[in-house]
């Protein structure tokens, strides 16, 4: 039998790995569990192997078991750049972004995706299918391009074109569906089930893809020289991401490698913050009602699926982390602050990490010796309207004169 299990992470029930999305006795969300006391015998060269800086270097906390089954563009790996001018600028000594726009495919899905459909591979799958605020739909067309398999993306009507063109270029079948992210989660839930096919949506649905997120939290570890951060904010839909890099430091600490565990900071926008208001009322999530924000990437009002915010309040309370909402004002603002001082250029629902930041470093909650790292969840060139709405490129004619005539008035 396998060593590695699912396990209900609301009645403990466990499972052999399989096609399951939910468990079977009390429909709770599903976790795959490892067998950490027999990983932390190997030395440490062998826990984390010298096959180079992708997600398969983490490969002993990654749920596929046959390596012939491995979907891989070389996803994860990415930089943690140190802020050296917007850390002036705020007068925080240690600023890091992990930069996920550098994946695949320009988003940190491509570690959820890469290990779901590999995962599907192995359970003898080749149909896959996922909803998607867009990020997540570029990605599964990708990788299922590379594994040769068939492909449904269920995405929202406002997705934004760069990231359906992505879909599409890759050979998915493209549904836009008349509604908002969580009316395409049911409707990739119906499809899934109708048909057998491989749902690889990123939220909690499939517990093997969420194991791919994790590994954020182990490139940050020894990006940082084995050192953990004091606070991480992330930019959060769903939250399969804060949930995967809470899991990611745990099992750091279970391999005994440090005792420390960051404080998470889960950013939403306030059009559509169900998360954050669960946190602040210190209530169950329920789902959000009149979703009014442009940042689409993580507008999730999780209805149908509540439970899901619920799992990441659980986790943001056990770190001493906290969940804030930021305005759209703030988000644009932030993506020309990380364009402008940092040359990373993000899309909204990535930049919201920094705006989160912001937000709780000028609440005085971050002491200066501490070390904060925003996750820059995805790139801005999939999405560049939102960001320069009201700036202009200069037109003039093609003459000299012209040029100087418009520089001299500047
Ligand atoms: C999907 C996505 C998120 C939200 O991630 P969750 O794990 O669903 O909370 C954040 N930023 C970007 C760019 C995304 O595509
Ligand atoms: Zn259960």
């Amino acid at each position: 039998m396998s060593k590695i299990r699912l396990e209900c992470t609301n009645c403990k029930k466990k499972f052999d790995l399989s096609n399951l999305y939910f468990c079977d006795e009390c429909n709770g969300i599903l976790e795959v569990i490892y067998n950490y006391d027999e990983i932390r015998k190997m030395p440490l060269n062998e826990i984390f192997p010298d096959i180079g800086f992708n997600i398969w270097r983490y490969k002993h906390f990654l749920p596929v078991e046959d390596t012939s089954c491995m979907i891989s563009l070389l996803e994860g790996g990415t930089p943690l750049i140190e802020s050296t001018n917007l850390s002036k600028e705020i007068g925080l000594a240690n600023l890091f972004f992990k930069d996920e726009t550098r994946n695949p495919t320009g988003s940190f899905k491509d570690r959820a995706i890469a290990v779901g459909i590999s995962k599907a591979k192995e359970m003898g799958l080749n149909i896959v299918t996922t909803a998607s605020s867009g990020n997540g739909a570029g990605s599964l067309a990708t990788y299922a391009a590379k594994a040769q398999f068939k492909s449904y993306v269920f995405v929202p009507e406002k997705t934004p074109t760069g990231k359906i063109a992505q879909a599409l270029t890759n050979g998915s079948t493209v549904l836009k569906i008349r509604g908002n992210y969580s009316d395409a989660y049911q409707m990739a839930l119906f499809a899934s089930r109708t048909f057998n096919w491989a749902n690889i949506t990123t939220t909690f649905i499939n517990p093997y893809a969420i194991e791919g997120d994790k590994t954020v939290s182990y490139e940050i570890f020894f990006q940082l020289k084995q050192n953990v951060p004091d606070w991480i904010f992330i930019p959060t839909g769903a939250g399969p991401l804060v949930f995967a890099i809470w899991k990611g430091f745990i099992e750091i600490n279970k391999m005994e490698l440090t005792q420390k565990m960051p404080r998470i900071v889960a950013v939403q926008a306030e059009g559509c913050s169900p998360i954050v208001k669960a946190f602040e009322s210190n209530q169950k999530t329920s789902a959000w009602k009149n979703l009014n924000t442009t940042v689409s990437s993580i507008a999730d009002p999780l209805t149908g699926y509540e439970s899901d915010g619920d799992q990441v309040l659980k986790v943001i309370k056990a770190t001493g982390g906290l969940a804030v909402s930021v305005s759209d004002k703030e988000i644009l603002d932030s993506v020309l602050a990380l364009a402008r001082y940092e040359g990373i250029y993000s899309e909204p629902g990535a930049a919201a990490a920094f705006a989160g930041f912001k937000k709780i470093f000028n609440l005085k909650k971050i002491k200066n010796n501490e070390t904060c790292v925003c996750v820059i969840t995805g790139t801005g060139l999939k999405d560049p309207d939102s960001a320069i709405k009201g700036i202009n490129p200069v037109i003039i004619e093609a003459r000299n004169e012209e040029l100087l005539k418009y520089l001299e008035k500047k």
